[in-house]
């Protein structure tokens, strides 16, 4: 995970000046909602980030239409990646809260492009809970999930 970490008050945070024009970026695209620009660390060439103009924190805080605003432009620049730089695999990351390993408390989603020997990896430590436990977690999440 990357090790930079804005704690910048919201607003001001460096995507907000980024969206501002006060510090640069490598833009790739924006339209109304959305802009993305090349990462600074570029795990792979091509590595980009999409992130919504308008300050918020994290997924949650979006509204319905920016998370698909954000997903559009994500799917756009994952087509622009694949044409560009043809990776193999590409990895689509989008963390939320310090606990999630989110770095810049400003939404965005990394598109990242994936070659079977780039040494990025993610832990992925399986619980393997019995049928009635995960029974109950769908149970608790249908009680809690919002009506579309
Ligand atoms: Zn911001």
């Amino acid at each position: 995970m990357p090790m930079f970490v804005d704690t910048s008050p919201p607003g001001q945070c460096i995507f907000c000046k980024l969206v501002a024009g006060e510090i640069p970026a490598s833009k790739v695209f924006e339209d109304e909602e959305t802009i993305a620009f090349m990462d600074l660390g570029q795990l792979n060439p091509g590595h980009t980030l999409i992130a919504i103009k308008r300050h918020a924190d994290n997924l949650l805080d979006l509204t319905p239409d920016e998370a698909a605003a954000a997903m559009r432009t994500a799917h756009r620049v994952a087509h622009a990646v694949k044409k560009a730089f043809n990776p193999p695999g590409l990895t689509l990351l989008q963390c939320n809260g310090k606990e999630g390993d989110q770095t810049v408390f400003h939404f965005h989603m990394h598109v990242v492009p994936r070659w079977g020997d780039d040494g990025i990896g993610l832990s992925w430590p399986r619980k393997d809970p019995t049928r009635e436990l995960l029974e109950q977690y769908a149970a608790q999440l249908r009680a809690a999930i919002e009506p579309a």
